[in-house]
């Protein structure tokens, strides 16, 4: 019934200098000190749980391409655990979520690494075949995606959602509440990104177009209207216009 008696003494020892830095982390600086005391003390779930995440925490290290994330946008100030938590308030499928965790890990295969493991026999653009297609170049420096972006914002901006521009950090990590329509944005900018990331995967290669990003957009607005009917929830408005 002791959790902290349970753990290995090199724990026990390591917990005891432990300096709470969070609401919940009082409780179990209340337990180490009355342990210390040589009380009885009453480990309830949510302890337990305190104690797992004290001592995790001691062994987490940050993801290597965090780091790269870092170094590459060194002038703007990267809120990391928002930025993961980001995906999961826009979107509501998995799908979606893996896709834009795939990019915050570089771990969304591309021409370049493709190549560099035999499997694609150019590690070229697929759009423009004229540099090697990095997660960078994809969604950001590619002129043929450029355009794309630059119609992007023009129909949002139709659409009535303040849009001026898409920084690199927008493209790749998200837009930061810039304006009320923040999560809205959010949501359209992954499927964007989803878009262009399919149109490299298409047996033709097609290139990414307003067109058919607004019919998947559509398709997307039909299939989660009949999922938020059949929960009994209320339907969320996107603002007319356009081509929705
Ligand atoms: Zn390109």
């Amino acid at each position: 019934m002791r959790v902290i008696d349970a753990l290995p003494v090199q724990w026990q020892n390591s917990l005891m200098s432990f300096e709470p830095r969070h609401k919940k982390d009082f409780v179990l600086n209340d337990l180490i000190q009355l342990r210390v005391r040589k009380q009885d003390v009453l480990l309830s779930k949510a302890v337990s749980k305190t104690i797992y995440v004290e001592v995790r925490r001691k062994f987490e290290k940050a993801p290597t391409a965090q780091a790269r994330f870092t170094d590459q946008f060194f002038n703007s100030p990267l809120d990391w655990k928002a930025i993961y938590k980001l995906p999961f308030k826009v979107a509501m499928d998995t799908k979606t979520c893996e896709f834009q965790y795939k990019i915050l890990n570089k771990c969304l295969p591309t021409n370049s690494f493709l190549y560099k493991v035999g499997l694609k026999p150019s590690p070229l653009c697929t759009f423009c075949d004229e540099e090697s297609e990095t997660l960078k170049h994809l969604f950001i420096y590619c002129h043929v995606t450029e355009k794309f972006w630059l119609d992007f914002i023009s129909w949002c901006n139709k659409l009535n959602i303040s849009l001026d521009e898409l920084t690199d950090i927008d493209k790749l990590l998200g837009i930061w509440e810039r304006n009320e329509d923040f999560l809205l944005l959010n949501h359209l900018l992954l499927i964007a990104k989803q878009h262009i990331y399919d149109c490299r995967n298409n047996y033709k290669s097609t290139c990414p177009s307003l067109r058919v990003f607004n019919s998947k957009l559509n398709y997307i607005y039909q299939t989660e209207s009949m999922v938020m009917k059949s929960n009994n929830k209320e339907q969320i408005l996107i603002p007319n216009g356009g081509n929705m």
